[in-house]
């Protein structure tokens, strides 16, 4: 494509074989062939690349490490994808301030072990952070299991690099937990799923390092007493880091056909819950645990050293791609309720009367709601499915993403279902923002 041509600190992909994984990413969308793969090493390739899209009339899709599960990153058509895999950058970590900047490239799991080797923390945990770029969690705001506690990725977000329309670099944000000079501009790009501009690298908080763990394996006699327990939990003052959960259809196909660790899990319905304050392994604390636990449990499992806690996490890690493989053509939503409308979601969602299975994140809410069949079912059918779903969702005072984001794959539902104002607030800052919509064309708005 010539007008590509002689594009500055960028390594350029155009033949169609080693374009082929970038048509994808970890939703079931595959996306249409892009024009070429952009890696940039410098600013001065995505000024050119900015300049040339405009002039040229092409879309910029930009791309992580392609763990997202809504299809944002995947290309539509007349685009260039500019992955970040290789642009440049160290970590590096500012005891003193608690805090840490990246670059988008970095690996997540990089940041993490980054902050920890200084006693820190870096929270946000998607499932697939081993996987994911810094980047990627950016741009999709990504959550994770200790969300109930910790909040999302913005929550710890100082300042953000980024390159916008006008083809320069900026800044948004200072290194520090308070500044209120005018509207947090760095705030509006986190979540943003590329649409805005190009995020860069960010500065993020860190907190102290939980010290102790306690990880519970949770077995529940009656499934639909687990819907209750986030709401028991934190009346009675406990605030979990993690509550996981797997309803009865999840857990019995781990069971039947998943790992040899997968196969002795008991109960109708399973929870894992972890807790990280000072304190929480003390006997007290469990014994306050156990008294609100006990009543409900079919046994419980506590984790009493780091092997056993990594026992009880590898079962909640390895779910989704467990599911996937043995039903590859499965949708996986991720709709959120508020914690007090769990019971009213679940008896809403048996209603809508087509099977699903769900596990996820109790403890916020966030539910990952998988249609097995989705590859066997007629798209029209499959369509007002998720819609009744969404629909379910929004009416009990939720939303249609807890996590994901919109992307390609739920742009439709999104528009469909959104209050006119706030569509109309988010195509005035697209308008402002990239008036030739030249970042993401054809996804979330
Ligand atoms: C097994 C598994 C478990 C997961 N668990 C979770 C979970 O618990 N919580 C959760 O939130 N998500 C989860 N995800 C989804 C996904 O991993 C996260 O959304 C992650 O943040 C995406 O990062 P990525 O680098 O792969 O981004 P990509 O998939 O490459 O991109 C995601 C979006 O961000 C945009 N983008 C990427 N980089 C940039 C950039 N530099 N500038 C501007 N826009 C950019 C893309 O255009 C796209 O819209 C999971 C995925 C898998 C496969």
């Amino acid at each position: 494509m010539d007008a590509l041509t002689g594009l500055p600190e960028a390594t350029i992909i155009r033949d169609r074989e080693s374009m082929e994984p970038f048509l994808r990413d970890e939703s079931h969308l595959r996306g249409v062939p892009p024009l070429a793969v952009v890696q940039p090493r410098g600013a001065g390739a995505l000024r050119e690349l900015v300049r040339r899209a405009k002039a040229e009339g092409f879309g910029l899709v930009p791309r992580g490490a392609g763990t997202g599960k809504a299809g944002g990153c995947v290309p539509t058509e007349g685009t260039v994808v500019v992955d970040f895999s290789a642009w440049p950058g160290d970590i590096r970590v500012s005891p003193r301030d608690l805090c840490l900047s990246a670059p988008a490239s970095a690996p997540l799991r990089e940041v993490k072990a980054a902050a920890e080797a200084h006693g820190l923390f870096y929270p946000p945990d998607p499932n697939s952070w081993e996987s994911c770029a810094l980047g990627g969690t950016l741009a999709t705001n990504a959550g994770g299991p200790n969300a109930c506690k910790y909040g999302m990725t913005r929550h710890w977000v100082l300042s953000v690099d980024a390159l916008l329309d006008d083809g320069e670099l900026h800044t948004f944000g200072i290194s520090s937990v308070k500044a209120n000079a005018g509207p947090a501009l760095g705030q509006l790009l986190i979540g943003s799923e590329g649409i805005f501009g190009f995020i860069l690298g960010a500065t993020l908080r860190l907190a102290p390092l939980p010290r102790e763990y306690a990880t519970l394996l949770l077995p529940v006699k009656r499934w639909e007493d687990l819907l209750d327990l986030p709401g028991r939990l934190s009346g009675a003052g406990f605030l979990p880091s993690a509550f996981e959960f797997f309803d009865p259809a999840v857990l019995a196909e781990l069971r039947a056909h998943g790992p040899e660790e997968a196969r002795r899990l008991p109960g109708e319905a399973l929870a894992i819950l972890e807790f990280d304050e000072r304190g929480c392994t003390s006997e007290a604390f469990l014994e306050g645990l156990q008294d609100l636990l006990g009543p409900v449990a079919d046994g419980l499992e506590i984790a009493s050293d780091e092997r056993q806690r990594q026992g009880i996490w590898a079962v909640r890690r390895l779910t989704s791609a467990f599911l996937k493989e043995r039903h590859p053509g499965k949708v996986s939503e991720d709709i959120v309720v508020p914690r007090s409308r769990l019971r009213d979601f679940f008896e809403g969602l048996g209603r809508l009367g087509f099977p699903s299975v769900s596990y996820g994140h109790l403890g916020d809410g966030n539910l990952h709601v998988n249609l097995l069949a989705a590859g066997e079912t007629d798209p029209a059918i499959l369509d007002g499915q998720l819609m009744d779903l969404f629909r379910l969702a929004i009416r009990l005072g939720g939303t249609l993403s807890g996590e994901h984001g919109i992307g390609l794959a739920k742009r439709d539902a999104f528009l469909a279902l959104s209050d006119p104002g706030h569509l109309h607030a988010l195509r005035a800052l697209k308008q402002a923002l990239d008036p030739q919509n030249i970042f993401n064309p054809g996804k979330v708005i």
